[in-house]
């Protein structure tokens, strides 16, 4: 019954305040992630935006001027994770916290000696349990043309992982998957990242990756929207494992649009992201 109300609610808000069809050709244009979406899906994927932004509340912070392209090219990628599983995957918090550039993250942790450190690093990029996601509308748009990099798919990824409670790289899977399949898979990619990482190899992934198992989900994410063919050939088992998580397969429909990072040009490292 509840459900049924909220449907008719959301049908309800989509039939008066869908984001306007030019706004939308404009932000899927800027988006080369989304070449090979069929025009059904792109229309699914403008609905979920439309009430991504009625849920969720855009808050400008240092200095932020907010301008209308911002908050339907943040939803369009932000809702591309959960387009074949729905917008209750994102329940549960409601801030988005936009900042110009990158901030400085204030964070106190205590030490095994009960010793409380206060630290400030630059971020990107942030996700807080229960609480905001926090962008740089700057490292947003610079990441626009860069295959691979995607700071709203990579936070997104951290909220879907939280879902469980706890932020290790597990979010919650479907009945027709395995844990044990899904731990298989991504354990030795990871235990594979973090070697080369420390050996000073050359990585396929952002090196930032091998931060911890909670990155490692979020950066692979990320990558897996935005350069399939990379997770694919890196981590097979990995990719069959992303791709019955968000029961999308990038890698069938990306192809063509020629989104691939060149060989001499890998992605970056990315500087920080919670
Ligand atoms: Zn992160």
């Amino acid at each position: 019954m509840f459900g049924l109300f909220r449907d008719w609610r959301r049908r309800r808000w989509l039939a008066r305040a869908r984001i306007p069809a030019a706004d939308w050709r404009a932000t899927v244009a800027r988006l080369p992630l989304l070449a090979g979406l069929s025009p059904a899906e792109l229309e699914r994927l403008r609905d979920l935006a439309t009430l991504f932004l009625r849920d969720k509340a855009l808050e400008p912070a240092g200095g932020l001027a907010l301008t209308p392209d911002m908050g339907p090219l943040i939803a369009a990628q932000g809702c591309l994770p959960i387009l074949n599983l729905g917008l209750d995957y994102y329940r549960g918090w409601r801030s988005i916290i936009l900042y110009p550039e990158g901030f400085l993250a204030h964070h106190e942790y205590t030490d095994a000696t009960g010793l409380v450190h206060s630290v400030h690093r630059p971020l990107i990029g942030e996700a807080w349990e229960r609480g905001p996601v926090i962008l740089s509308w700057a490292d947003i748009v610079a990441t626009l043309d860069e295959a691979g990099l995607n700071v709203v798919i990579h936070e997104m990824a951290h909220k879907l992982d939280m879902l469980t409670g706890e932020v290790n790289g597990l979010p919650p899977l479907h009945r027709d998957m395995a844990i044990a399949d899904w731990s298989r898979a991504f354990t030795a990619a990871y235990q594979s990242l973090c070697r080369d990482v420390d050996r000073g190899r050359p990585t396929a992934l952002d090196p930032y990756a091998a931060d911890s198992p909670g990155e490692f989900f979020a950066v692979i994410s990320e990558t897996f929207f935005e350069t399939p063919a990379v997770v694919a050939a890196s981590y097979p088992e990995v990719y069959r494992q992303l791709r019955a998580f968000y029961r999308q397969d990038p890698l069938a429909r990306l192809p063509a649009s020629g989104r691939l990072p060149a060989a001499s040009d890998p992605p970056g490292p990315t500087p920080g992201c919670g």
